[in-house]
């Protein structure tokens, strides 16, 4: 695996490899299952396949976990060889962000809500470092995973509206045994507090019920979670329903919506949705994007 940390290097190299159609899989490292399962399905369906990890400061709030975010490069790099990747894009913050740097993408109204109320720098942030990825990498196809739900979207909007000529592919969250959403953050929790995180996938399992159950009056099925999560959590960012495109709360619940919920537990901040249909059935993370896309 080759390993590139200047843009114009990287730029250079896609140009010599411009034959080939390359998949890039954006990552911040500390590199786990949910990442893996991105740089397989880049390794599948691409010719070549970049993986970046960079941990992006302008997507961190002053207050958040930049300086603490795990950083095990050694791993990250052994990992990414075993799964043949080709190329591992791995800028420093002077050579993503030199002196002077003054320009920021962002998409409005989807990043209004969710995750966009409680970290206001975040996704202008993202946006910014993934428009500056896709320029630096070139890539026919970039690979997000559906625990980030809202940030594939924002991504697919900035692509549609900015004309990159880039297919986004979002793909199904990767999960622990015990229904714990795969996440880099998932290593901060100690060991009571491992043992209470799976409560957020199964208050999801809990609102899907009571949708099968006939529950359609969201705010009544954000009191019954908020309810279920309360003995197991110290903060809800948000627990909300919200339509899957445009990411608008949803006050009835038809066709298909998105469950959604941010909380802390401990000090820890996760996140975790569900697509759900009327009947009260898991619809697959991949499905909405095949859809939309
Ligand atoms: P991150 O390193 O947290 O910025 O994540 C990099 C990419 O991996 C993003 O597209 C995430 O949505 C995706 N990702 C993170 N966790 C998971 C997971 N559990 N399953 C699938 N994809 C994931």
């Amino acid at each position: 695996m080759k390993i590139i940390t200047h843009i114009s290097e990287m730029q250079q190299w896609t140009k010599e490899n411009g034959g080939h159609s390359i998949g890039l899989v954006p990552t911040m490292g500390a590199l786990h299952e949910g990442h893996l399962s991105l740089v397989r399905a880049a390794r599948k369906e691409s010719g070549r396949v970049v993986a970046s990890i960079f941990v992006n400061p302008t997507q961190f709030g002053p207050k958040e976990d930049l300086k603490n975010y795990p950083r095990p490069i050694a791993r990250d790099r052994k990992l990414l060889d075993e799964e043949k990747v080709d190329v591992l894009f791995y800028p420093s913050a002077r050579e993503m962000y030199p002196d002077g740097f003054q320009t920021e993408v962002r998409v409005k109204g989807l990043t209004e809500g969710l995750c966009g109320k409680f970290r206001p720098v975040h996704f202008a942030g993202m946006t910014t470092v993934v428009a500056k990825l896709f320029n630096a990498v070139l890539p026919a196809k970039a690979y997000f995973g559906a625990k980030d739900y809202q940030q594939a979207m924002v991504v697919k909007r900035m692509v549609r509206d900015l004309n990159f000529p880039v297919e986004i592919r979002m793909l199904e969250t990767v999960r622990e045994r015990d229904g714990l959403a795969m996440s880099s953050r998932n290593a901060y929790l100690n060991r009571m507090e491992r043992i209470k995180a799976p409560m957020v996938n199964l208050a999801l399992d809990y609102a899907e019920a009571l949708i099968r159950q006939g529950l359609r009056d969201t705010d009544q099925i954000q009191t019954e979670i908020r309810g279920f999560l309360k003995p197991f959590v110290s903060k809800i960012d948000y627990i909300e329903v919200v339509h899957p495109e445009n990411l608008m709360p949803i006050r009835r619940f038809q066709g298909t919506g998105l469950l959604a919920i941010a909380c802390y537990i401990g000090a820890t901040r996760l996140i975790d949705n569900r697509l759900v249909n009327q009947h009260g059935t898991k619809v697959p993370g991949t499905y909405y994007a095949k859809t939309t896309s």
